[in-house]
């Protein structure tokens, strides 16, 4: 009966924290058909995932593991036809067959099947933030360039566009700020689990406790980036990108309890927030059935049982990781692609218990400072200097350990 609106997904990381919960709303919508998975190792959940959604192809990230889900999947009767690496990748989130795109893979592996889904003009759900860190002056231009619709999935960004005056027409990076009367974007973030947490203790935070956010339930690598703030920074970046502005036009604001998910201020004095209990199936039921709204199996707010609502300014000291970003994004894309980067290789460095907590702003800080910073113009570019900070990041983690 659907078949016009038929939206069929191909979700790129699909066993991660976004994949999963994409999986969930799916369940309770029966108008979106899954074409495509993709993980990178875990084939068990896979597996699971294409017998419970019979997707046309699973993509796995290397022979072994794709063979072994191909095995699995003999076994219990499935049909999904199983792929590997990143060739596969681009191929099924640029397929005719597909018409939407969730961008869930976490860092800088994500750009290149994102990028393949904007030049195939998909829906693209763009949750992978990386990517528009990486190459937000490229890829904006490639979205507008192959008329590819983008929503944002990050919840602050998915609020921002909430509260924004645009319609299906008027995809956010068209208009400027100004001409839609906005005088401000007002990005939240909860501070994570260190915002009361003496500055003295901090190179001796534990990987448990860094990842154990007090609102939100996500991966380890974004769990991390909340606990320096390095998340609210990229999420700056992501911002100016996503709806055309200035870094002037946003502030960053704590507000602990996760509930404003980011407020537009317009210039009659007007702010609109976005609110709602912190779970990613909202925004994620949001930009699938935009402009229609659909059930995401979300709690409804209980206003009566909130104990309070708060807001402060973010400490630089505690953050200096959130500073660094933003004036990484006012150098330019050069300096934003180089914090990505090294703060991946820091956070996977902090996570394997090779350096302290603090230890990644120090590296993500000297990798700045030691890469010269010459403004990319090609996708090439952008690729080689990531791979330039990385080189540079893992250097100064081994020479700490010396
Ligand atoms: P996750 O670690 O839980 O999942 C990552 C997914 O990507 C997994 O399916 C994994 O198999 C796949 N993957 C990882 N490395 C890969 C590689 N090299 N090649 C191919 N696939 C690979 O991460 P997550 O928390 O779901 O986050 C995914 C993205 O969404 C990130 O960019 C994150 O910043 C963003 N995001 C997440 C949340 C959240 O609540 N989890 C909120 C906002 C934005
Ligand atoms: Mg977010």
């Amino acid at each position: 009966i659907h078949s016009g609106q038929q939206q069929r997904i191909c979700i790129l990381g699909s066993t991660g924290s976004i994949g999963v919960s994409t999986l969930d709303v799916i369940s309770r919508n029966p108008d979106v058909s899954v074409y495509a998975l993709t993980a990178h190792h875990n084939h068990q959940l896979m597996l699971t995932q294409c017998l419970a959604f019979s997707p046309r192809y699973a993509v796995m990230a290397d022979e072994a593991t794709a063979a072994e889900l191909t095995r699995n999947l003999k076994l219990h009767g499935g049909t999904t036809e199983v792929l590997f690496g990143p060739q596969a990748l681009c191929d099924v989130a640029s397929s005719t067959d597909v018409t939407v795109v969730m961008a869930a893979i976490v860092g800088a592996a994500g750009l290149a099947p994102t990028l393949a889904a904007v030049e195939a003009s998909k829906k693209i759900l763009l949750a992978n933030k990386e990517a528009l860190v990486m190459s937000g002056q490229l890829f904006i231009e490639k979205v507008k360039q192959h008329k590819a619709v983008l929503l944002p999935i990050d919840s602050e960004h998915n609020a921002i566009f909430q509260a924004l005056p645009f319609n299906e027409q008027t995809p956010c990076y068209e208009q400027t700020l100004s001409q839609l009367g906005v005088s401000k974007i007002l990005l939240t973030g909860s501070g994570g689990p260190f915002l009361e947490r003496a500055l003295s203790t901090l190179p001796d935070v534990t990987v448990q406790e860094a990842v154990a956010h007090p609102n939100w339930s996500m991966g380890q690598k974004i769990s991390v980036d909340s606990a320096t703030m390095m998340n609210k920074g990229l999420e700056f970046i992501e911002a100016k990108w996503m709806f055309n502005c200035q870094a002037s036009d946003i502030e960053v604001i704590i507000h602990p309890q996760s509930i404003i998910h980011s407020m537009v201020q317009y210039r009659d004095g007007s702010v609109i927030a976005q609110m709602g209990n912190p779970d990613m199936r909202t925004p994620i039921a949001h930009a699938l059935a935009f402009p229609k709204r659909i059930d995401a199996g979300v709690e409804p707010l209980d206003f009566s049982s909130l104990a309070q609502f708060s807001f402060c300014k973010p400490d630089y000291a505690r953050y200096p990781n959130l500073q660094l970003a933003i004036s990484a994004c006012d150098i330019g894309q050069a300096a934003t692609t180089i914090v990505n980067a090294a703060n991946e290789i820091a956070v996977a460095a902090f996570l394997t218990g090779t350096i302290r907590f603090t230890d990644i702003y120090r590296i993500n800080y000297e990798t700045l400072n030691q890469i010269k910073l010459d403004e990319p113009t090609s996708l090439e570019q952008i690729i080689a200097i990531d791979a330039e900070a990385r080189r540079v990041a893992e250097q100064l983690i081994k020479q700490g350990a010396n």
